[in-house]
């Protein structure tokens, strides 16, 4: 049986998991996080086309639907006069026609129960070495537990363990913002989602669970990266204040619920630019090796259709997973190029740079959805556009029924 040590239980590494057990191989799952717990941090991520299709050959396409956000319109408060109700529905299926919106949490849950009873979870450890024999990784945790496995993958997010153990630091290209994302207690939004966009930041608030809480999403927009590190909690919380406190509305009421916030979440948005993410039987998916940048470039749309990609590359490869990689390589080359064009245009769309345009996003949004639907693709097709970067993933055959291990 071929061995794989996958590091990180976000997106990519659980849809990895199913998908390499699905095609016989053995899967392990290593997650830093102590506990895998329900709806699990984050704000709403979008599944494009062929990541729909990867989730529905999953057995998931009901219940991502079923799990998915259902704003139906956006309202952009503006001081002093009424706020410009965005139809989002409409603006999203310009985008794509094949397109889930879900909260990143609920798809965590979904893909990793859909794991849970094949493949081996272990919690609260990291690898800390690696050692590449040629015929085997010897891999060596935080906890001291040492593993030989055939393969070794890094779906460990945009500050990836393995990709550094293995690469050394490859630096994190900052394309000028921050993302911030937690929940709160808050009265019923419905379907209406609140925004506010000042010069240089920008607010959203929209229901989740029953509808008793609220999830709050913080733009910044900012030429210099900040001294923040992605795992100093406080810092970031500060980072937050210091940005945002003079801004009005029901900001400060935000910020009043920050210090209670369990799934506060802030990263820089920050793309990975890597020419190869593979090295002998040591290879990158999702963010690790591609990030294209959270919140504004498609990221888990990447980090699923590579999942898909890559198990089956090396399932292809036999005896030799390390075989397939160059062909994971080539799938996923193009749909990676066209994502890097991405983030840079959405953050200044979401993010306004001046009061005009502050004033002009919320009436072009709403102008957009009203226009008939292949005008409104062809317009918010950003550089090739989220949806359109995944044109060129050609799926592989669905293997047969699973082996089991
Ligand atoms: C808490 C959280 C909230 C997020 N919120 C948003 C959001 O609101 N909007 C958005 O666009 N994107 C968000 N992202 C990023 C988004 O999930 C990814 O861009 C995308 O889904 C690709 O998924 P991924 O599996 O490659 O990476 P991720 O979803 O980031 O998953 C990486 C996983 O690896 C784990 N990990 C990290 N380092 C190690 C290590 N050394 N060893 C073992 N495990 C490790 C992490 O805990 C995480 O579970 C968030 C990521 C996280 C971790």
């Amino acid at each position: 049986m071929t061995t794989v040590l996958v590091s990180g239980a976000g997106v990519a590494g659980p849809a990895l998991a199913w998908w390499l057990h699905r095609r016989g191989l053995v899967p392990t799952v290593v997650e830093r996080r102590p506990a895998l717990r329900a709806g699990d941090g984050g704000h709403a991520v979008d599944l494009f086309g062929p990541a729909v299709e990867v989730v529905a050959r999953m057995g998931l396409a009901d219940a991502v639907r079923d799990a998915r956000t259902r704003t139906e319109t956006l309202a952009w408060v503006r001081p002093g006069r009424r706020p410009v109700e965005v139809d989002v529905e409409a603006l999203s299926a310009g985008v794509s026609d094949r397109h889930v919106e879900v909260l990143r949490g609920d798809l965590v849950s979904l893909l990793v129960a859909a794991t849970r009873d094949d493949v081996e979870y272990v919690l609260g450890d990291e690898v800390t070495a690696l050692t590449d024999s040629g015929s085997g990784v010897e891999v060596t945790l935080a906890s001291g537990a040492q593993r030989v496995v055939d393969l070794v993958v890094g779906a460990d997010g945009l500050h990836s363990g393995v990709r550094r153990l293995v690469f050394g630091e490859v630096p994190e290209l900052f394309l000028g913002g921050y993302l911030a994302v937690f929940s709160l207690p808050w009265e019923q939004l419905g379907g209406r989602a609140l925004a506010l966009a000042d010069v240089g930041r920008s607010v959203a608030l929209y229901g989740v669970g029953d509808g008793s809480r609220a999830r709050a999403v913080l733009l910044l927009r900012t030429d210099r990266e900040l001294p923040v590190d992605h795992r100093d909690l406080a810092g970031q919380r500060e980072l937050v204040r210091e940005a945002f406190g003079d801004l009005g509305w029901e900001v400060p009421r935000l910020l009043r619920a920050l210090p209670e916030a369990e799934d506060f979440y802030l990263d820089a948005i920050s793309q990975v630019r890597m020419d190869t993410w593979s090295r002998g039987r040591v290879t990158l998916v999702g963010d690790a090796g591609y990030c294209p940048g959270p919140a504004v470039g498609g990221g888990t749309s990447l980090a699923v259709v590579g999942a898909h990609l890559l198990a089956a590359a090396v399932a292809g490869a036999g005896r030799d997973p390390a075989a397939g990689l160059a062909a994971y390589e080539r799938a996923m080359a193009e749909p990676v190029r066209q994502s890097r064009r991405i983030g840079p245009a959405v953050l200044r769309t979401l993010v306004p740079g001046s009061r005009a345009q502050a004033r002009l996003t919320p009436l072009v949004l709403r102008s957009l959805a009203s226009l008939p639907g292949p005008l409104r693709r062809r317009l918010t097709s950003y550089g090739g556009g989220p949806a359109r970067m995944l044109d060129a993933v050609v799926l592989p055959a669905s293997p047969g029924p699973a082996v089991s291990s």
